[in-house]
């Protein structure tokens, strides 16, 4: 039984995917939430059954259906990374346990799911966002906060760990900002660093931080070895906060023991 709702959550991530592809241009661009896609490229509304996920990326051959144009790669891998990162917090929480899931509406693993739901979209929006225009917008990062702090308070997380780790988080990146004057990181990181404070909690936000700057090192070394950045390049760093945030929040007990029994 269990499997019939994986395929239906991996399913149910893709859609997911589709539709933050679409708020992420639409909050960027500022157009309405409201109305039919259109391509981006010949302005023609795109159809129904050329909007299914992953799918019409694969029928159409990756090219817009009227003008032969190539669809951004962004859109199938946004919806695959969502419905595999989806399907993982529904295994975290499901694998192994005998509860009929969706039956008990009062379970805790389905609260945990969906509050798990909830960030990697918000998260989601933030990277596509980061990584193409550089911006975080307050739209996303400001119910982001308020939705998963209020989550984490009805699972019994205790405020004062959550509220602490949120200042250390957005402490972090405000002390960076004001000693830069917003070269290092920009004002959006602060939100995030906040968001990442009230979804973790103590001391995950640690790991967070440290995988974060150690992928961006590590990649930051990379891009400028193959001269596609130079050493003054602004580097969109949510796009590393992003999915260390996941990691942290799955994994972050288990590397905190590991970091720590390799220091003593
Ligand atoms: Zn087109």
């Amino acid at each position: 039984m269990v499997w019939f709702y994986a395929v239906f959550v991996f399913i149910f991530g893709a859609a997911i995917g589709s539709f933050l592809n679409c708020l992420a241009w639409r909050l960027y661009h500022n157009e309405s939430l409201w109305g039919r896609s259109a391509c981006p490229k010949c302005h023609k509304k795109i159809y129904w059954y050329d909007n299914v996920p992953l799918l019409s990326y694969l029928a159409l051959g990756g090219k817009c259906r009227h003008c032969r144009q190539k669809i951004a790669i962004q859109y199938p891998l946004v919806e695959l990374a969502t419905a595999c990162l989806f399907l993982l917090a529904f295994s975290l929480h499901f694998f192994g346990n005998e509860v009929d899931l969706f039956l008990t509406f009062s379970s805790r693993p389905l609260w945990l799911m969906v509050r798990d739901w909830l960030l990697i979209s918000f998260l989601v929006v933030i990277f596509i966002m980061d990584l193409r225009w550089y911006v975080i917008v307050d739209e996303i990062s400001l119910p982001a906060i308020v939705i998963i702090l209020l989550i984490n308070l009805a699972l019994g997380m205790s405020w004062t760990a959550l509220l602490s780790s949120a200042i250390i988080g957005s402490g972090f990146f405000a002390l960076q900002y004001v000693i830069s004057h917003g070269r290092w990181v920009g004002s959006g990181d602060i939100r995030l660093g906040a968001l990442m404070g009230v979804a973790l909690g103590w001391p995950k936000i640690l790991v967070a931080l440290m995988l974060a700057y150690l992928a961006g090192a590590f990649i930051g070394v990379f891009l400028i070895a193959f001269k596609k950045k130079h050493l003054k390049s602004a580097i969109p760093f949510g796009v590393f906060l992003a999915p260390a945030t996941l990691v942290a929040l799955w994994w972050g007990p288990a590397l905190w023991q590991w970091y720590a029994g390799l220091l003593f």
